[in-house]
């Protein structure tokens, strides 16, 4: 289906509750959407050991975030790379200081203090809707990114805790490529093995459940701040949808998309 304007989509869920999912639906019904997902991005950044990925791994496997410094840098980049800001990129965030040692910055300094909305076409063209899947976290990241670029639609999905349990333990994935499987409703084909290449399945170090339990305490601190910090826009930005599985919240997230952007 074709969007008639820019959707800007912020995901926000506990950890598990198949935000990745919905991305990728979101992505096969809406095919003028892209997404970015923080997490992926730093599981990228891991695999490859660049600096900001040796530094981001024992952090994430222990369940706690990233430090905001890193992850704005981290978005920035990758918003700018593929053309959704609609300024020139700023100078202190693609030096190549920034950009091959994201670390070594020690406070972000916002590269567009004076505000969002004042992008022009870029940010209003269907083509530029993207997702952003698990980024902002925090509100301190939520109100850095608003001085980048105007989110327009920020969806809180909500699952209760029993059923969000149960899919982490059935959680699996191809650590490779990023495939996700779950033995409750997306099994492998072959148990334990990826279906495109039969190489052996894994958990995610961060769905160990100690770590798991850490994430959902962290989720659960930074996301009440995070959302206030929507509600507050009184514009609308903050839509609310519930659900068991991802299969019931796939149809309101889809008619909301439409009635909104279509
Ligand atoms: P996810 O795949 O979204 O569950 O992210 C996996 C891990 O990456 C999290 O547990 C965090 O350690 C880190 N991470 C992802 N996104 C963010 C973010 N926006 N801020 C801080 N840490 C993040």
């Amino acid at each position: 289906m074709r969007l008639s304007r820019a959707a800007r989509i912020i995901l926000v869920g506990a950890p598990g509750v198949g935000k990745g999912t919905q991305t990728k639906r979101l992505l096969e019904k809406f095919p003028q959407l892209t997404a970015i997902s923080s997490g992926d991005l730093l599981r990228e950044n891991v695999r490859e050991r660049t600096p900001l990925g040796i530094k981001a791994e024992s952090v994430m496997r222990s369940g706690r975030l990233v430090p905001d410094t890193l992850m704005l840098r981290l978005i920035h980049n990758e918003l700018s790379t593929r053309g959704f800001l609609s300024r020139s990129p700023s100078p202190l965030i693609l030096s190549s200081t920034s950009l091959s040692d994201p670390l070594s910055a020690t406070s972000f300094v916002d590269p567009y203090p004076s505000c969002a909305t004042d992008g022009g076409d870029l940010q209003t063209v269907p083509s530029s809707s993207f997702i952003l899947d698990g980024f902002p976290r925090t509100a301190r990241q939520a109100s850095r990114l608003d001085s980048t670029i105007d989110m327009n639609l920020v969806v809180n999905i909500k699952t209760p805790l029993p059923a969000l349990l149960e899919r982490i333990r059935s959680r699996w994935i191809h650590a490779p490529s990023g495939r996700v499987y779950n033995t409750s409703f997306n099994p492998p084909r072959v148990d334990g093995r990826d279906d495109l290449t039969g190489e052996s399945l894994t958990r995610r170090d961060d769905d160990d459940p100690q770590a798991y339990l850490e994430r959902l305490r962290r989720f659960e601190e930074t996301t009440e701040p995070l959302l206030d910090h929507y509600r507050r826009k009184r514009n609308g930005v903050l839509w609310t949808v519930e659900g068991d599985t991802s299969d019931e919240i796939t149809p309101k997230l889809f008619d909301e998309v439409v009635r909104r952007f279509a």
